[in-house]
């Protein structure tokens, strides 16, 4: 990726602050001296404010262990590799939010799948990075922790840029080497576009590639855990890792996708590639053009070919999007009552009123107002008009998918309509916010697996992603023709 899109954080070593780089470098550095190198990139970077709770003791204790094992040849697959962790995994002995007041205090007694396989492969959390509460936004403004600044803002002297969300703070802490790599989930965007903002690559796998056991939930039916790194090489170590299924997710697919990182050993061969014109045809910006344009020069520098493809539904996935989500998000949050974990109301005079004052205090205004949106479309009366006609528009929306996919093997459109957006700009409207997923949505709805990537550079110095989308299960040679993008 480009050097100019990297953000601040100067660490003496390694000097490639990569999963791949640093394996390469693991004899000469050890794992404690990249938990230190990491410590102090935080510190230096304290004001992103990328992290909710770090356990930097916790992490070298493992590091300790990872040196271990590597002296004595039991090195694992991710032997040593300091992640960060969205603080919507459920990660045992340490504080898990979800970026809501409701839950702070609430310390798991057990950990997700995801996370569970990560430290069984060696990997070393770093702690848990911010999002907006519950996944529920597009630039942790929603945090009850307070927002993440964008590290690529930082560096061109601009604390006013955000970046991203839900995920911003795994996005901004491996744009700020504040980890090697982060886990991320993505329900409508949260993997992509906190990537595409902070110029770094976001993967999310298709629908069920791994459990969602253990991981906070938003919506269900679109909910997905995945990875932002700074190459596709990365994604695909943490890929090989965490894809699997599960017992306890019964939506988890016991698939075989034959080794992602082998898989970007072998040359992807001939590939075409679908733009639809129902995006292509939309108002565009010298930025957004931009996107586009570099969109298509690397396609074909890594042979494949572009043509037009029709995706009519399309166009009313955001709508569709909001109806199912905040459906869904209503009947999970209905859990957060006071009485089993985390924020209980002081002194409550009975049932109802602790009920009543967990809720009223401890959820986010844009929380409340999407358990509000989901209960009335899910209400008796309105049930067929919204939710149930928002189901049918979905499978509408898959089946235009499916058909693009008879004649391309991939599709591709950029990740967000414009570059990183300045604090605030959407307060007065919260519309306005929604539509900036309208690129990212669509994949989510049809379970799709997607990558964005760092491929331009705005006209202010600030980053964007192109999005490079598969059919179903083709996770591992979406991985490779992206790497072969981004050569
Ligand atoms: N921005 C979208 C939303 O607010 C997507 C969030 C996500 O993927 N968790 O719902």
């Amino acid at each position: 990726m480009s050097s100019e899109v990297r953000a601040s954080g100067k660490n003496e070593l390694p000097n490639e602050m990569t999963v791949t780089g640093w394996r390469r470098q693991s004899n000469t550095f050890s794992a404690t001296d990249l938990v230190s190198s990491v410590a102090s990139a935080v510190e230096s970077g304290k004001s992103l404010n990328a992290y909710i709770t770090t356990t930097p003791e916790r992490a070298m204790d493992q590091a300790r262990h990872s040196t271990e094992r590597q002296k004595s040849g039991a090195g694992r697959a991710l032997e040593g590799v300091v992640i960060g962790v969205k603080d919507n995994f459920c990660t045992a002995d340490i504080q898990t939010t979800a970026g809501s007041r409701i839950l702070e205090g609430f310390i798991p007694q057990y950990e997700s799948f995801v996370t569970k396989k990560l430290l069984d492969a060696g990997a070393v959390f770093f702690g848990k990075t911010n999002l907006d509460e519950f996944g529920m936004g597009s630039s942790t403004e929603n945090s009850a922790y307070g927002p993440t600044l964008n590290p690529c803002g930082i560096a061109l002297g601009s604390s006013e840029f955000v970046p991203g969300g839900s995920s911003g703070g795994s996005a901004a802490a491996v744009a700020a080497d504040q980890a090697l790599a982060a886990m991320a989930t993505d329900t409508g965007g949260s993997i992509r576009q906190p990537a595409s903002f902070c110029g770094v690559v976001g993967f999310k796998p298709t629908y069920g590639a791994c459990s969602r056991w253990g991981i906070i939930a938003y919506a269900s039916s679109l909910d997905q855990a995945g990875v932002i790194t700074k190459t596709v090489g990365d994604a695909a170590l943490l890929m090989d890792v965490i894809a699997g299924s599960d017992p306890k997710d019964s939506t988890s697919v016991a698939y075989d996708f034959g080794g992602f990182e082998h898989s970007l050993r072998n040359t992807s061969g001939a590939f075409t590639v679908g733009i639809p014109r129902q995006f292509r045809d939309m108002s565009t910006t010298p930025d957004l053009e931009g996107v586009w344009q570099e969109i298509e020069r690397r396609v074909s520098a890594a042979g494949g070919c572009v043509q037009l493809v029709d995706l009519p539904t399309i166009k009313y996935s955001l709508p569709t999007y909001y109806i199912i989500a905040l459906a869904e998000a209503s009947s999970n949050l209905a859990r957060y009552d006071g009485v089993r974990f985390g924020y209980r109301a002081n002194d409550p005079k009975n049932l109802i009123d602790l009920y009543e004052r967990s809720r009223a205090e401890g959820f986010g205004r844009e929380t409340k107002r999407r358990i509000m949106l989901g209960t009335y479309c899910l209400s008796a009366g309105y049930y067929d008009q919204y939710y149930a006609k928002a189901q049918r528009v979905r499978t509408m929306i898959y089946n235009d998918f499916a058909r693009a996919f008879e004649a391309v093997d991939f599709l591709a459109w950029p990740t967000t309509p414009t570059p990183a957006f300045k604090f605030g700009s959407h307060n007065a409207d919260p519309v306005s916010m929604y539509l900036e997923d309208v690129f990212t949505v669509p994949v989510n709805l049809a379970g799709l697996p997607a990558i964005s990537l760092p491929i331009f550079q705005a006209a202010n110095g600030m980053p964007m992603g192109g999005q490079l989308i598969g059919p179903r299960f083709s996770d591992a040679r979406l991985l490779a023709v992206a790497n072969s993008m981004l050569k």
